[in-house]
This record gives structure tokens, sequence and C-alpha cells, in this order.
């Protein structure tokens, strides 16, 4: 039977959303579920992985995890794999998912495809599905080799806990004389009003139609009326009109919400792959042939900076505060 591994990121002393997607989508492969979890608060995760399928829990919590940026954790999942030999490792696509693989992968010798968005396993091995070339082209690759690393992008599946019970803990102790490598030196949560981008039911994003940053606030007047998050294009986020937080897509974060505004953005491939899969996509563009159109259940063509006021005296009128 297939060992599959999932390295298992906390936020505070929480298991991050994105680790409990990966283990919810790693159970349809079949075979033996393990994680990995390497964090000072560890031990507070053990009973939620278990319920997400987890059977055991290899489980580090040196202080050096919190300390330091990714070495002291290639170095002990580089450990585990010689000691165990995981048939897959399956990591989120994050800053640290991708630090930790990218050491593993020079370390070991290791396999890794990253922006994996399906995964599967059939006869000849596990394949992994993913974007290439700026998200222009799909690939499925098989993955070969001993103990592969996949980076699985956010909301590629849907967590969801199997009722699992409590799993068995290994003590993992980080090896002596372990290098260390960048220290952290401060951890600043930067303050966010409203939902969270990944989470939000209604995500309103803008992009360079709205032509000048001081215009921006017609797409946050909107969000916030519809109690939903701020999104942005790239093209604005490089021009330095919002937070990088803010940005959707390929390189940004990807959002899977009930509805999907998109206000002066063209479509481009790369802003696409992180916001197709909301559930209604409506956008306003006064170009309609923009690309993005092809994608919306809803299109307006028109002018961002009339349409918006517009929607937002529209939402009031009817009472929505
Ligand atoms: C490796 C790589 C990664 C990338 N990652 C990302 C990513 O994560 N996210 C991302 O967004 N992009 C990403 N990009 C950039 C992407 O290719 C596009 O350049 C970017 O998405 C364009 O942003 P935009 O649609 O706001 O701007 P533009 O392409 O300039 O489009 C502006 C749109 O606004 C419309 N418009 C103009 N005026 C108005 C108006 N008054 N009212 C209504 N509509 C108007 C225009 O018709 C046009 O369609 C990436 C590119 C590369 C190469």
């Amino acid at each position: 039977m297939a060992k599959i591994w999932v390295f298992a990121e906390m936020v505070g002393d929480q298991v991050s959303q994105i680790s409990l997607e990966i283990l919810t989508g790693a159970r349809e492969l079949g075979g033996e579920l393990e994680a990995v979890v390497l964090d000072p608060q560890a031990r507070s995760a053990t009973a939620v992985l278990g319920e997400y399928g987890a059977t055991t829990i290899y489980l580090g919590s040196d202080s050096q995890y919190r300390d330091h940026v990714a070495q002291p954790h290639a170095t002990a999942v580089a450990a585990l794999i010689s000691a165990y030999h995981p048939d897959l490792l399956l990591f989120g696509a994050t800053y640290e998912g991708r630090d930790i693989c990218g050491r593993l992968s020079a370390q070991l010798g290791l396999t890794v495809v990253a922006n994996v968005t399906a995964l599967n396993h059939s006869d000849d091995g596990f394949t992994a599905a993913s974007s290439i070339f700026g998200a222009t082209q799909n690939v499925t690759t098989l993955v070969q080799g001993p103990t592969p690393c996949i980076l699985v992008r956010p909301k590629s599946f849907t967590a969801q806990s199997s009722g699992g019970g409590a799993p068995r803990v290994v003590e993992v102790a980080l090896p002596p004389g372990s290098p260390l490598g960048a220290r952290r030196i401060e951890s600043v949560v930067a303050p966010v009003s409203g939902p969270k981008l990944e989470d939000a039911r209604v995500v309103v994003s803008g992009g360079r139609g709205l032509q000048e940053p001081a215009n921006f606030h017609l797409v946050e007047e909107v969000a916030e009326l519809l109690h939903g998050a701020v999104g942005a294009s790239r093209a604005v986020v490089d021009a330095g009109w919002v937070a990088y937080s803010r940005q959707v897509g390929q390189t940004g974060k990807t959002v899977k919400p009930d509805v999907y505004l998109a206000c002066g953005i063209s479509g481009a491939m790369q802003h696409t792959v992180g916001m197709k899969g909301a559930a209604h996509i409506v956008a306003i563009n006064k170009d309609r042939d923009a690309p993005i159109f092809k994608l919306s259940d809803l299109g307006i063509v028109g002018d961002a900076l009339k349409v918006l006021p517009a929607l937002s005296a529209e939402l009031r009128a009817r009472g929505v505060t």
C-alpha cells in the first residue's frame, strides 16, 4: 500500500487551511495517509490531523522551527524520508512549502512538481496536473523516482473532515548539529478588515481599467457593501495601487467565492487561474471583446468608473449597508 505524506503547516496553534485541503485530496488517492508537522505548537494539531484522515503524525516541536526559515524543517524531513521512504510527499504551494521543497530537492535529488491542482493514482503511479508557461498550458505529469514532492495550489480541494480518530504520534527530534540557516527576526501580521480574501464569499477585484489609484475606492465601496473582500490584478499591485496580499492569480492568491466581480480586468490567464473556480463571475469592462467575458456568467460592457458608483447607489437604495 502506498504511503502518502502531507507536510502540515501551522498558523498559530491551528493547522493551516491548505494543509486540511491537501489531506482531503490525498485521501482520494488511497493508501496510507500520514502527516509531518514541525512547529513548537505541533501538539495542538494532532487531533485535527487525525480527523482529516492522517493515521500517523511525525511530530517535532523544537523552537528552531519557529525561529528559523525552512532549513531545520528540510533537514528533519530529509532524515524522515531516509528512515521511512514515503511514496509521495505533498506540500502546500506556500512560501514555506516552496522553501522546504527546494531544499529537499537539492539535498536528496528528489523530483518536485509545482503548481499542482489535481492528483491521481493509477497502476503506473501518481499523476499530478499543473499549469505551465504562465498558465497557458495544462500538463499531467507521471511522477516517478523515490519520494516525489508535489506542491499543491490552494483551493485545489475542498477541506472536509473524514471523522478519523486519534492518530499514532511519532516524536521527531531535530538531528543534532543541524544547519539552521536564516533566522526569523520578526513576524508581522498585516492588519486586515473584512473577510479574508481566500475565504470570502464575495470578492470584488479591480484592475488597470480603473485608470488611477484614486479610483480604487470604488471597488472597496462595493466590496464593503456586499460584505466581501477586495482583490486586484497584478497590474495594479505592481503599480503600487494596492498591497500584494490582494493579488489574485497565478502568482497571487487563489479564490473560490460564490461571486467574483472583476472590474476593469482584462482576464489574462495568469489572473483567471486564480479565480475561475468562483461559482458566479461578473465582469465590468468597456471592451466587449475582453477575454474576461468568455468566463463570465454576467458581463457589463461599460465604464467601471460609472458602473461601480451606480452599483453602490443601487445597493444603498435597496437598504444594503
Ligand atoms: C509569470 C506571470 C505571472 C502573472 N501572475 C499574475 C497574477 O497572479 N495575477 C494577475 O492578475 N496577473 C498576473 N500576471 C499579469 C497578467 O498577465 C496581466 O498582465 C494582468 O493580469 C493584467 O491586469 P489588468 O487586467 O488589470 O490590466 P490590463 O491587461 O491592462 O487590462 C485592463 C482592462 O481594463 C479595461 N478597461 C480600461 N478602462 C476601463 C474602464 N474605464 N472601465 C472598464 N474597463 C476598462 C480594458 O479594456 C482592459 O481589458 C502575470 C504575468 C506573468 C508573466
